[in-house]
Order: structure tokens, then C-alpha cells, then sequence
């Protein structure tokens, strides 16, 4: 079948979608114990796609059972690397042949763009399977340096049973992120998607099975926070716990950790990150691009939005005309309309919750220079307007809390000093940019940057090859490269008498 041109096709293929919506525990799709299901609504139009499996602790403990037995089996956890290697870029392909269908069932479940599920969120899982099964037979273990009297080995073992808990912004892709390292070291793994977004955890879980993985290594438990989040991040049996989502669950889920049996917990949180624009950026349209779709993309719904714009005060008033026209053009779509630069937010209660911001910036001063309104309401989508709010001090709420959402909040500064400290003035430290000429001003601002990545002349570079996660409150730990391998494995040391 040829790849969708039109919304009308990608229509008609959502329309013939065989959609997947149970449990998946021990390589079958289940019920939930209870029979409960709940709700799955498309943010698109509003209309009710599918009735989802409710799991509570009843399943945790059952999932949590499977998962144990298949660990202990060894049927993964002892195979060879090269063995998971190949299961990894089988399931890779296997991910990428279904990237219609996926790309699909995610802008339906969550309201981005599909052009975007497809480019962005599809590919990127395909290459993060891909990379990390290809590095899974390329790490080596450790030998101490020792006297002649003994050998020192240091090796890394699977941690066991994890619990990896996502959310709907990115939902197979921050899934992946923990997938691919945990499964390539050998352990079993529990997903419990975002319940605003479980449909693609839930297809991914047929195609691990397909792809070789054996039944009981990856289970998915779709449901709530509370009622399944919560039981896996209290069970006594699981060895790890990995988070993606807001900074207040990840604090709590940290402490459901110490509450139990000081599981191995690793938070990836949120984030309010600063792009700063000085007077010598190279290309001011450029940035003024990037700053537009730095916040814009992805409805704003990115961990990393580039959601304070700090700009040179010389600079500023024409600097931020280019932002507004940069941001005129991005007006939300339906998802299916190629092209289309936003889609719809995740659900109602998240664009009344960025609606409510926005009229809090305006009811604490800040001048709104661009969009503000829910569009689209005619089709009972949740679309809302690119905004942007210039002249904003660095004490509002709109330029200190995470809005997740499309709103832009532009300060002015009028040093470098003043620059950092307002940049660096955070709870949280994910991701930060700088726009400059001078190369001894980007190494010096990059390196005084409290965040984990930093971009200098653009925004959102990234790949595999490099980490990612956050200082302060955005996170411990780190997705991605060989870093992330350290989250889903025990470092033992034996010691070899070679006296006797
Ligand atoms: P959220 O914290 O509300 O939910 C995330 C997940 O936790 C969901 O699966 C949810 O069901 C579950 N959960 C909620 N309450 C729980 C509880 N009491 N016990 C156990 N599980 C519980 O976050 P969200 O709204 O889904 O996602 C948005 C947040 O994610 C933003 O803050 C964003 O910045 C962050 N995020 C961070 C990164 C990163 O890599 N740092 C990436 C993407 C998103």
C-alpha cells in the first residue's frame, strides 16, 4: 500500500484500523482482572476511538509475576548479546514496516501531526532500537588492576523486573528510550503508558513478540496512575523503576521507591528552558524560526520547549516581529492535513490548563502579541492558538512553571550576566540554547548553563549517540547512548583468589 498523500487517504486508513486495546501480559492480549476499561478519546474531533483495559494492582501483581518467572527463566536475560542484538533490529524493522499504522494510531491517540508521528516519533524509535541493539555486543566488562595474587572482574548484570511508566507527549518514542536499553541488557520490562496515549504501547507489545522476544519479557499494563502507576512503584518485586513525565509524580514516584524495597528509580522530568538571543546571533531569522518552533512543535507539548525566549534588548522589539511571524504561520490543522505544523492538545483538561495560563499571563501584565484563543472548537477538537507574550518579567507565572502548551514567554535582558541568571534562576535544567557569534561567549554561557543539553545556533540537536536528561529538577539519570545502559543494570565485583 502506497504512504497516505492526503488527509482524505489517512482517513480511510484510520478508518480500516484493527486497533489493539487490552493488556498484554505473558505474550497474549488480556483483560483487565476487574473487567474495568476506560475511555480512549481522540483529542482530534473528541469522539471516543476505543475502550481501553483498566489494569489496578491485581494485574501489576500478576504482570510483575510473569515478568520475575521469565527473568529467572533466562530465556532473555541469559542469551547471548549478539542474540538480543538481533531480536533488537528485528523488532526495529518490524517497527518501521508498521510506521504508517503507528505514526497513525499516535496522532489519533494524542492530536499531533501524523506527518510528524511519522517523521519524528517513528523514525526515531526505529533508530533508537536499532543503535542500541547494534551497541548491546560492543560493551565490555572490567578487570581490576590487581597484584598477581588475585583477579578483580567487574561486570554488569540485568537489574531484573522494570517498571517503566511514560506519558502521552511523545509515547512510543519515551517508551523506547527505556525499551531498548533495559531489553538489550537483559531484563524484563512492564510498560504503563500514559492513560491519554496507550494505543501504540499496546501494538508495540505484538511486535516485540513477532520480532523474537519471548513471552513474559515485555508485558503492558495500560491505566491510570493511581490505580496501575502507583502499585508498580510500590511492588516489592521490581528491581527498577523508570519515570518520563511531570517533576511532582516524578518526586513522588521516588519516594514510593524509599517507601518499599528502594528500588533502582531514575525520573525524567519537566522542564521551562531558556533560549537565549544575543545582539550577534548569526542569522536572526533563523533563529527567530527556531524559536518559534521551538515552542510551537509538537503543540508545545515537548519536555524541552524552548518556552523562554531571553533576547538582547537591542534586539528585541524587531527580534521578536520575526518571532511573531515566524509563529503566525504555525496555526493548528487537523493532523491528517499534510503539512499541518500543529495538531491538537492531548485532551481537554491539558488545554484548559494551558488556557488558564494564558489568561493568567495577560492578568499579570505580560503583553500578548500573538494567537490566545482555542480555535477549531466547531469539530470538538482541543486546538489552540500559537501565543506569544512579550515583555514578560522573569517573576510571572508564565516564565516559572512548565505550561506544556504553545505559549511563548519573551523577556528582554541587557547583559550576559543578567542572561544566565535569569536562565539559570530555574527549578529545572533539561535543555537550554544561545544564539551567538562570538565563539568564547558560546563556550563560556554553554558551560555556565545549568542543563543537560545545551544547543548553541539552533535548537533540539540530539541524537542517539549523546545523552539526555536533566539537571536539578528535571531528572537523575540519563536516556539514551551508553549512559542510559547504567540505569538497567548491577555492577558486580568478583574477586578471584589465584594464590592457592
Ligand atoms: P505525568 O507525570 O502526569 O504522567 C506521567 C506518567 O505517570 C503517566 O503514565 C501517568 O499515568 C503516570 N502517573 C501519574 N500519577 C501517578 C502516580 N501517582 N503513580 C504512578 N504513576 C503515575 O506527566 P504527563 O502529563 O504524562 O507528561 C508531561 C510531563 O512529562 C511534562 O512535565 C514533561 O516535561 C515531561 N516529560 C519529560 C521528558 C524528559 O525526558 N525529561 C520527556 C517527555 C515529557
Amino acid at each position: 500500500m502506497s504512504k497516505p498523500q492526503t488527509r482524505a487517504q489517512w482517513e480511510a486508513r484510520a478508518a480500516a484500523l484493527q486497533i489493539r486495546s487490552q493488556a498484554f501480559i505473558d505474550g497474549k492480549y488480556v483483560d483487565a482482572a476487574s473487567g474495568k476499561t476506560f475511555d480512549c478519546i481522540s483529542p482530534i474531533d473528541g469522539r471516543v476511538i476505543c475502550a481501553v483495559a483498566e489494569c489496578e494492582a491485581e494485574d501489576v501483581d500478576r504482570a510483575v509475576a510473569v515478568s520475575r518467572a521469565a527473568f529467572n527463566s533466562g530465556r532473555w536475560s541469559e542469551t547471548s548479546p549478539v542474540h538480543r542484538k538481533r531480536t533488537l533490529i528485528r523488532f526495529a524493522q518490524l517497527i518501521d514496516q508498521h510506521g504508517e499504522e503507528l505514526a497513525l494510531l499516535e496522532s489519533l491517540d494524542m492530536g499531533k501531526p501524523v506527518g510528524d508521528a511519522l517523521v519524528v516519533d517513528v523514525a526515531a524509535t526505529v533508530r533508537c532500537m536499532n543503535w542500541t541493539g547494534e551497541a548491546i555486543d560492543k560493551v565490555y566488562d572490567q578487570v581490576a588492576p590487581t597484584g598477581h595474587h588475585e583477579l578483580g572482574l567487574v561486570t554488569h548484570e540485568p537489574l531484573g523486573v522494570i517498571a517503566a511508566i511514560v506519558p502521552w507527549n511523545f509515547p512510543m518514542l519515551m517508551a523506547a528510550w527505556k525499551l531498548a536499553p533495559a531489553l538489550a541488557m537483559g531484563n524484563s520490562v512492564i510498560l504503563k503508558p500514559s492513560e491519554k496515549s496507550p494505543l501504540t504501547a499496546i501494538r508495540l507489545a505484538e511486535l516485540a513478540i513477532e520480532a523474537g522476544i519471548p513471552p513474559g519479557v515485555f508485558n503492558v499494563l495500560p491505566g491510570f496512575g493511581k490505580g496501575a502507576g502507583e502499585p508498580l512503584a510500590l511492588h516489592m518485586d521490581v528491581d527498577g523503576l523508570v519515570f518520563t513525565g511531570s517533576t511532582a509524580i516524578g518526586k513522588h514516584l521516588m519516594q514510593c521507591a524509599g517507601r518499599s524495597n528502594l528500588k533502582r528509580a531514575y525520573m525524567e522530568c519537566g522542564g521551562k528552558s531558556p533560549n537565549i538571543v544575543f545582539a550577534d546571533a548569526p542569522d536572526l531569522d533563523a533563529a527567530a524560526k527556531a524559536a518559534a518552533s521551538g515552542i510551537f512543535y509538537n503543540q508545545g507539548e515537548v519536555c524541552t520547549a524552548a518556552s523562554r525566549l531571553l533576547v538582547e534588548r537591542s534586539i528585541k522589539d524587531e527580534f521578536m516581529a520575526r518571532v511573531v511571524e515566524a509563529g503566525r504561520q504555525m496555526q493548528p490543522r487537523h493532523p491528517f492535513e499534510p503539512g499541518a505544523p500543529m495538531g491538537a492538545m492531548v485532551d481537554q483538561v491539558q488545554m484548559e490548563r494551558v488556557l488558564g495560563y494564558i489568561g493568567q499571563g495577560s492578568d499579570e501584565g505580560a503583553k500578548l502579541t500573538l494567537g490566545g484563543r482555542r480555535v477549531l472548537a466547531e469539530t470538538g477538537g482541543f486546538y489552540i492558538e500559537p501565543t506569544i507574550f512579550d515583555d514578560v518579567l522573569h517573576t510571572m507565572t508564565i516564565s516559572r512553571e512548565e505550561i506544556f502548551g504553545p505559549v511563548l514567554s519573551a523577556i528582554a535582558f541587557d547583559s550576559e550576566e543578567e542572561a544566565l541568571r535569569i536562565a539559570n534562576d530555574s527549578p529545572y535544567g533539561l535543555a537550554a540554547g544561545v544564539w551567538t557569534q562570538n565563539l568564547s561567549r558560546a563556550h563560556r554561557v554553554a558551560r555556565k548553563l545549568r542543563a543537560g543539553s545545551v544547543w548553541v545556533n539552533y535548537w533540539d540537536g540530539g541524537d542517539m549517540t549523546a545523552p539526555f536528561g536533566g539537571y536539578k529538577q528535571s531528572g537523575n539519570g540519563r536516556d539514551k547512548s551508553l549512559h542510559a545502559f547504567s540505569k538497567y543494570t548491577e555492577t558486580k565485583a568478583t574477586w578471584i583468589n589465584l594464590s592457592g
